[in-house]
């Protein structure tokens, strides 16, 4: 098994105030990760941190290689990519031309594979195609997390970091959207899926990381943590 992220002891503070302390987690390729946790827990301090977004301290280990002194611009070119939490789509534009911006570090890649790239995001997300010309701003929120995923593999990512992608979307919604991301995974994609909606993330992902206030409390394969009586209690709920 090939670990394509190692993230060990890592800190971030905001101010005198630590948001993560000491964490350590790891991504093997091809599977999904989830980070499940309480509001506040340093779940999106995480990812903005291994995004390179935030000054941290500890290591972080990509692709064999030690990354915390790069860039978020390295980062991104390396194969690093984050969804964030507020979608942040261009709103005025369409859907096509939101996912054509998705893969513009490959430009000046002279043949069809970004073409054929929009045409593999359609066929992952038919709803999509159906509203392509449609501008980004006036989709529903299930659509707009299709269009922000859409938009983040049209880079052809190696890491995919998903910030609460279930956030205010119905069940049902959810469901597509977690079913879309566990393709991905089954065709080798890694994933780091960050999530307050512990049943959700659980069934889709393959290792579970339970993060409280800023610090590992319990990790496992994702089967056992959901089985776990603590989780069940405090983040899934009886019933
Ligand atoms: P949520 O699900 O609510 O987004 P989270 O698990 O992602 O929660 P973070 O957003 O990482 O948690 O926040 C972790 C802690 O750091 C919280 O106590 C939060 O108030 C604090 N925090 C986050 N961003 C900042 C900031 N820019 N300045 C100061 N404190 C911050």
């Amino acid at each position: 098994m090939t670990l394509l992220l190692k993230v060990e002891n890592l800190t971030v503070a905001y101010g005198k105030v630590e948001a993560i302390s000491g964490v350590g987690l790891a991504i093997p390729e091809g599977r999904i990760v989830t980070v499940i946790g309480p509001n506040g827990a340093g779940k999106s301090t995480l990812l903005n941190a291994v995004m390179g977004l935030l000054p941290s301290r500890g290591r972080i280990v990509y692709a064999g290689q030690e990354v915390m002194q790069a860039k978020v611009e390295a980062r991104v070119g390396a194969g690093l990519c984050l969804v964030p939490e507020k979608r942040e789509l261009f709103a005025q534009m369409s859907v096509a031309d939101n996912l054509l911006l998705g893969g513009y570090s490959r430009r000046h890649v002279r043949d069809d594979s970004r073409a054929r790239d929009l045409d593999a995001m359609y066929t992952l997300f038919p709803r999509l195609r159906e509203r392509h010309a449609q501008q980004a701003r006036t989709l529903s929120g299930g659509e707009r997390q299709m269009l922000a995923l859409a938009r983040a593999l049209m880079a052809r990512p190696k890491l995919l970091m998903l910030d609460e992608p279930s956030l205010g979307l119905a069940p049902r919604i959810v469901r597509e959207v977690l079913e879309a991301v566990a393709s991905l995974r089954d065709r080798g994609m890694s994933v780091l899926l960050v999530e307050q909606n512990a049943r959700a993330a659980l069934s889709v992902a393959d290792y579970a990381y339970v993060l409280e206030t800023g610090t590992v409390a319990l990790e496992g394969p994702a089967r056992e943590v959901a089985a776990n009586p603590r989780v069940t209690e405090t983040y899934i709920g009886v019933g």
